[in-house]
């Protein structure tokens, strides 16, 4: 493989984003979602080691995670990284049933689950790759949110509202050409 011409030789980029495992993770998932960030944001990506499972947000008369805890302990300061949550089991927020991922707009901190990801058609495992596919879409539109970017009604950019998986599997893994404009403005605004 040919030297990457936008990266000097021998200096190591600061990542601009943690994906932070949270309890017991699938790796590769981990990774999938990392290179994504990298691949199709540009912002340099790497997975941390993993942090506890974060019981402080635990619901337990629902067994489900609060996102919103999760969110606020995962933010760090304005030097810090951005950081994405990795979760493997089921995410809500007070109002809604469940949410396969959450964010702070403009902020510091997304976090997503992988639980709802595994499931196929008529309640069986959805493929790897299915899964996979699903987890790195996930993690571009939350972590897109975080740049600053807000729902988009073009179809079958990642940006539009899925609310459960047969519309994000609707989805492009890629952005309109609108959103990607948006992204490198906000990508500079935060990171030059
Ligand atoms: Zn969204
Ligand atoms: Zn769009």
């Amino acid at each position: 493989m040919s030297p990457d011409p936008d990266m000097p030789a021998g200096e190591a980029a600061a990542p601009q984003v943690e994906v932070v495992p949270l309890g017991r993770v699938n790796s590769t998932a981990a990774q999938v979602v990392a290179a994504n960030l990298q691949a199709l944001l540009a912002l340099n990506a790497i997975v941390t080691p993993a942090l506890p499972e974060p019981s402080q947000a635990l619901l337990a008369a629902r067994g489900q995670y609060d996102a919103g805890i999760i969110l606020q302990d995962l933010a760090g300061s304005q030097e810090a990284p951005l950081r994405l949550g990795l979760l493997d089991k089921d995410l809500c927020v007070p109002f809604l049933t469940y949410v396969l991922g959450e964010s702070q707009l403009g902020g510091r901190a997304a976090v997503m689950s992988l639980h709802r990801l595994k499931q196929g058609e008529g309640g069986g495992r959805a493929q790897r790759h299915v899964m996979l596919e699903r987890a790195a879409k996930v993690g571009l539109h939350e972590i897109a949110h975080v740049m600053g970017l807000e729902h988009c009604r073009t179809a079958g950019c990642l940006m539009r509202f899925s609310a459960g998986l047969t519309s994000l599997d609707r989805l492009n893994l890629g952005f309109c050409p609108a959103c990607e404009r948006d992204l490198d403005r906000l990508r500079i605004e935060r990171f030059s």
